[in-house]
């Protein structure tokens, strides 16, 4: 069978059960970082994201400076998603042998600004030559166990959240997000999060990897979303990806409005978590319907 067939999550989902149970580990595949325990009070997260050319993005259309930020942005952003504060990272390069060093400098140039902007120190990588200019970025973060946010602790009552706006981040978004982690952090320290991840794969997949692990059911209002001015319509602020906010659950008497004032930025309440069997609904004008799986996905 061809893996086109079977898809990213399925496949994943597939490596998964090939594993033993964890000995060590205190969380491996199915969340945004895997969770290592580190002293007393806290926990290491690690994460790794690639990126590569023609897949992810055209060096001529976009400067390899800003690729430099995405390719670590990202994975600040699954940091945050935890709750973390990042600290380290170690970046793999695949360098196509025709690749100018002016071009890499910029690379790095971007690379680094965000390393010094959010104090992530550069500690490693691996250098290769390939067909095409390929980045995979492994962060390392850490967060006080007490503050830990996973996917998978949904709870049945909670308010679903979103910061910022969503949509549209194929136009300039996707490589000039702000990774969450300062948002993340006043999250964890203010209010009981119950469950967060950033949105990368689009509202409605990553929606849907909140309720599959925490065994829950959503019910979200189209009119609650909040879209983007950049987004051409309603359903790319449901499916686009790349958005880099992140998506969160609370109880039911956190309101978006302590929240966008905490944070300095607007939050919106897109809904709420229900019973599993209630399923995950979307209601619009016409009425309930199912929410679409749909978003990014490799392979397909
Ligand atoms: P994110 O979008 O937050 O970066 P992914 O969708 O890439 O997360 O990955 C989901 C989970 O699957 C993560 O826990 C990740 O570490 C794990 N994962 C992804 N690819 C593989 C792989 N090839 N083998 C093992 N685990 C994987
Ligand atoms: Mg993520």
């Amino acid at each position: 069978m061809k893996i086109k067939s079977v898809g990213e999550f399925e496949f994943i989902e597939k490596v998964k059960k090939r594993l033993p149970k964890l000995k060590n580990a205190v969380l491996g595949i199915g969340d945004d970082c895997a969770v290592i325990d580190y002293t007393k009070d806290k926990y290491l997260l690690l994460t790794t994201d690639m990126l590569i050319e023609d897949v992810h993005f055209d060096l001529s259309k976009v400067s390899a400076f800003k690729v430099g930020g995405k390719a670590l942005a990202v994975s600040l952003s699954d940091i945050a998603a935890m709750g973390g504060i990042p600290k380290y990272c170690i970046i793999s390069l695949g360098v196509p042998r025709n690749m100018q060093v002016t071009t890499l400098d910029d690379f790095y140039s971007g690379f680094l600004k965000l390393a010094e902007e959010f104090d992530v120190e550069l500690i490693g990588g691996d250098t290769n030559a390939s067909e095409k200019f390929i980045c995979d970025v492994c962060a390392v973060g850490e967060v006080e166990k007490k503050f830990l946010i996973k996917r998978s602790g949904a709870k049945v009552g909670d308010g679903i959240f979103v910061t910022g706006s969503l949509g549209g981040s194929i136009k300039e978004k996707q490589y000039e997000f702000t990774p969450r982690v300062k948002e993340a952090r006043i999250l964890v320290e203010n209010f009981k999060i119950h469950s967060m991840i950033d949105i990368s794969d689009g509202l409605s997949l990553d929606l849907y990897h909140v309720t599959d692990s925490s065994s829950v059911g959503a019910v979200i209002y189209d009119d609650c979303i909040p879209v983007s001015q950049n987004a051409s319509s309603r359903k790319e602020a449901l499916s686009g990806g790349e958005d880099f906010e992140l998506l969160f659950t609370a109880p039911a008497d956190v309101t978006e409005e302590i929240l966008s004032k905490k944070l300095g930025m607007p939050v919106k309440k897109i809904g709420e978590i229900v019973q599993r069997r209630e399923g995950v609904k979307i209601i619009k004008e016409k009425g309930k319907t199912e929410l679409k799986k749909t978003g990014y996905k490799h392979f397909k």
